[in-house]
């Protein structure tokens, strides 16, 4: 199964992904971390990715296309895969259909996770991410960790991004209307979205992902 999963900052793609991917046996692929895990190493890569990370603006697509697909061609997503955060605006959706379409494939479905400006707000405000492992993501309030500052999961040490500022979240919610809302109708014209609340519990949102997806 192939799936794109579209939503706002802090909508909750991270954290559903990492359950949907583990429930239907697929990888999930995060631009977004493959960006942060590129910035901790120092790859070029990561080099120039980092300053448009910091000003909440997108990445270029030469730079973006050319590594989800590398990514997409790995092994391991030979049978399917779930993107996180890619495309990100038209001209990565029809870089997606050709690379898709040059294997003879294509997408199953769009997930569109639906919620609340003030929510993600609320959601990226809280945020912290773990240093070991980019699917172990808690919230101050909202899914705190047992002791502050570890991970539950494995030890690691939690960490608030630097992009999740309050004035990088106002950048980075103006290009999502501005860039990435767009591919939901481009997608809509394909007969491949569905749209679910992502407001609830975690694992309420996960259950209503998997009945709508297909
Ligand atoms: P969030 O889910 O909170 O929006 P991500 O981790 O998906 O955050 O993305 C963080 C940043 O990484 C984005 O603001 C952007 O700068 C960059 N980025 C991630 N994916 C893409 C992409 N497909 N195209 C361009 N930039 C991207
Ligand atoms: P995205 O990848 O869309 O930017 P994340 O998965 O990183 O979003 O989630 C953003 C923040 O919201 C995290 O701190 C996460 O723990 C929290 N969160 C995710 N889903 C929910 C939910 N259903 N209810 C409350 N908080 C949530
Ligand atoms: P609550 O803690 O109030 O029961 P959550 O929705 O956060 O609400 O679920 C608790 C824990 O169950 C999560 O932290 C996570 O470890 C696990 N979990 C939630 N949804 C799933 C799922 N679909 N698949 C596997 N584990 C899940």
């Amino acid at each position: 199964m192939r799936i794109v999963l579209v939503g706002p900052p802090g909508a909750g793609k991270g954290t559903q992904a990492a359950y949907l991917a583990k429930n239907l046996g697929i990888p999930h692929i995060s631009t977004g971390d493959l960006f942060r895990a590129n910035i901790s190493q120092g790859t070029p890569l990561g080099q120039k990715a980092q300053e448009y990370m910091r000003a909440g603006q997108l990445v270029p697509d030469e730079v973006t296309i050319g590594m989800a697909r590398d990514r997409m061609h790995q092994p391991d997503a030979a049978d399917g895969f779930l993107l996180d955060g890619f495309p990100r605006n038209l001209a990565q959706a029809e870089a997606l259909d050709e690379i898709l379409k040059a294997d003879d494939l294509r997408l199953d479905g769009v997930l569109d996770l639906e919620v609340p400006e003030d929510e993600v707000v609320k959601r990226i405000a809280g945020r912290r991410m773990c240093r070991k492992d980019s699917s172990h993501i808690f919230h101050v309030i909202y899914n705190p960790p047992q002791s502050e500052g570890v991970c539950d999961a494995c030890g690691g040490e939690l960490y608030q991004r630097e992009d999740d500022s309050e004035e990088t979240v106002r950048k980075r919610l103006e290009v999502y209307h501005s860039e990435t809302e767009p591919i939901i109708d481009y997608y809509k014209a394909q007969g491949l979205v569905v749209t679910i609340s992502a407001l609830g519990k975690v694992s309420e949102v996960t259950q209503r992902a998997m009945e709508a997806l297909p």
